[in-house]
């Protein structure tokens, strides 16, 4: 970055901040290498799109009044997920993506003399909300690589290091780039040894994704515990990433904060009514699902006959271990047109992320890795 004389006036927690490295679009990929015909398993996104209700509303709507501001309440998604999850609305803050009820909860409970607390190898996001606030991080090593859910997060290690000074917790589950995940009881108990002035989000963007049996009962929980707040998104099973829709579920006292500080229409009109459509049409989710989880099953045996070692997941995608440095493996994929995550930046240099994309664009990722590791 050039160095202005301004800069020295940029706060220190800023400047501490590294970017967040988004996946390579496929145009990208294109412009660069010359590469064709690419396939993107880098973002976590839906490979089946969106529900096809979603495309037919949103041709609707574009005829509709764009000159108006979006409902700033979004009374009627709020409606619709105080149904789904047979909640209170006043308990619903909605975000320009997950992502936003995240900056929300830096924004009201961190800042200078603060810490956030998380684990290693967790959400990329967590330490860009909290340096941003010029608060500090409290970074709990995973649990180990022998373990049984090998660079998981280890929730008596987060406990132990619980202070008065850690004013938010984040806890991602399944966690991104590892996917690997908690038992329900680790979360309760957790939650039990967490003071109330302390708030615990509990990131579920890949809730969908989870066996049933392995999810927590977050409305429950959040009855018993008012610094709970729960985070969910429409950018992966629902497949409207673009969009950028999450939510927050919390006690309504914490609904209230965060809405002091979410800009007043953070959520646009067509994303706010593709949203409605998409949460409608489950079956669509569980088309989705179910491709997921059977490529998975599919590909895990797959690649361990490879003898790679794959990081257990209930997530979309699969972390592999490839047991030395994985950037020339992924500068290969991307000359043969498929974009995976690099996870040097989450200390996991040795590892690349996949996600699970359609069995056609599967095929083409396990081809071009057999070819890219036989040229090794
Ligand atoms: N949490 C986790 C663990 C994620 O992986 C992501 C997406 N990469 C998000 C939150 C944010 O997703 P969004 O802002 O699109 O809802």
């Amino acid at each position: 970055m050039s160095e202005l004389a301004l800069t020295r006036n940029a706060l220190q927690g800023v400047l501490n901040l590294k970017p967040y490295e988004p996946g390579m679009p496929v145009e990208e990929l294109q412009r660069k290498l010359g590469v064709p015909e690419a396939v993107k398993l880098a973002s976590n996104e839906n490979p089946l799109g969106a529900s096809p209700k979603v495309a037919e509303l949103l041709a609707a709507q574009a005829k509709g009044d764009l000159a108006r501001y979006p409902d700033g309440s979004g009374f009627r998604l709020k409606a619709k997920l105080a149904e789904l999850h047979n909640i209170e609305p006043e308990r619903i803050t909605l975000g320009n993506g997950s992502n936003d009820i995240l900056e929300f909860l830096g924004r009201v409970f961190l800042g200078p003399g603060r810490k956030s607390m998380f684990s290693a190898h967790a959400f990329a996001v967590y330490p860009i909300v909290t340096l941003a606030q010029h608060a500090e991080a409290v970074i709990v090593p995973a649990r180990s690589e022998a373990d049984a859910m090998p660079l998981g997060h280890d929730l008596n290690a987060f406990a132990e290091r619980l202070s008065d000074d850690i004013t938010l917790i984040f806890i991602a589950n399944p966690n991104n780039p590892t996917g690997t995940w908690l038992e329900p009881q680790e979360i309760e108990d957790f939650l039990e040894r967490v003071p109330k002035q302390t708030v615990v989000v509990l990131d579920e963007a890949y809730w969908e994704y989870m066996r049933p049996e392995l999810r927590v009962d977050s409305r429950r929980l959040l009855d018993k515990h008012e610094n709970l707040v729960v985070t969910r998104t429409f950018s992966k099973a629902y497949g409207i990433a673009s969009l950028r829709v999450g939510y927050g579920l919390s006690h309504p006292a914490v609904a209230d904060l965060m809405n002091r500080v979410r800009q007043p229409f953070n959520n646009n009109s067509l994303a706010l009514a593709a949203a409605e459509v998409a949460l409608a049409d489950q079956e669509f989710v569980q088309q989705t699902v179910k491709l997921c989880r059977d490529e998975i099953s599919r590909l895990v045996p797959e690649l361990e006959a490879m003898g790679l070692r794959c990081l257990p997941t209930q997530a979309n995608f699969i972390s592999i271990d490839f047991g030395r440095d994985a950037a020339p493996i992924h500068q290969g994929l991307l000359h043969k047109g498929v974009i995976v995550r690099p996870t040097a930046s989450y200390a996991m240099p040795n590892y690349l992320r996949v996600t699970l994309g359609t069995r056609k664009e599967n095929d083409k990722f396990m081809s071009a890795l057999r070819e890219v590791l036989a040229a090794l």
